[in-house]
């Protein structure tokens, strides 16, 4: 079986390390158009249940996950000058770009080929060379657009914006912040996600 995924975030890659896992004579190709150590975005954060998964279906990257992740129980809500804190809530928060590179090795230590700076600009180009093609290309996803009266995607687009940035000021607990302003309500949410950085995602 030849396989290609076309995306190299972490739904290709970590398809690619279950199949390859699941069937070692698969030739799974994962196409990907930036370098390996590019990335969009900071932080992202997973449950202690989400990590419970990882832990289930392949240990070695829930190793690599957790050597490098930021984990905490709290959460701390700030609304109308109060500070409430919650505990009991097992979250970890990890480096986007670390996580890619977790699963990138995983991938490549299984035998998978990882191909990079290479633009997929017609999924139609792999289905000749392969058997099956997976379209893991992301919310901006060429595959879905071409595809749109197969698939029939129902995507809505809302009135709020956010932004995502990165901080050096260290937060103890995973925390949400609301502030009503003259432009409208400000929502806060931020976390740690290595030893030196927070990240913050205000809507
Ligand atoms: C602000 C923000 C915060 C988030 N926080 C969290 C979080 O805390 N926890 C969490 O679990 N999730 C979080 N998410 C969601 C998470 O980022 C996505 O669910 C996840 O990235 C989806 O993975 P993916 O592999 O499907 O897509 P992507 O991560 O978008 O990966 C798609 C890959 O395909 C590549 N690609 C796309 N088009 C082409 C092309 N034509 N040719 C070649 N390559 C191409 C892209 O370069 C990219 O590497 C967050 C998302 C955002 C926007």
């Amino acid at each position: 079986m030849k396989i290609v995924c076309l995306g190299g975030g972490p739904a290709g890659l970590y398809f690619s390390i279950l199949a390859k896992k699941a069937n070692p004579s698969w030739d799974i190709t994962v196409i990907e158009r930036n370098r390996p150590d590019s990335t969009f975005g900071w932080g992202v954060v997973f449950s202690d249940k989400t990590m419970g998964g990882f832990q289930e279906v392949d240990r070695e990257t829930h190793a690599g996950i957790t050597q490098a992740f930021r984990h905490w129980d709290d959460i701390d809500v700030y609304f109308k000058g109060q500070k409430i804190t919650s505990s009991g809530h097992g979250f970890c928060g990890i480096a986007r770009m670390k996580l890619l590179q977790v699963f990138q090795q995983r991938a490549a230590a299984l035998g998978v080929k990882l191909v990079y700076q290479t633009e997929v600009t017609d999924p139609d180009t792999y289905s000749g060379d392969y058997d099956l093609v997976i379209a893991a290309d992301g919310s901006s996803s060429i595959t879905r657009k071409k595809y749109e009266s197969v698939f029939k995607p129902n995507i809505q687009v809302r009135n709020n914006r956010f932004i995502w940035l990165g901080t050096k000021k260290k937060l103890d607990a995973f925390t949400f912040d609301f502030k009503q302003t003259e432009w409208g309500w400000f929502n806060l949410h931020a976390y740690r996600f290595d030893e030196d950085c927070d990240y913050e995602e205000a809507a």
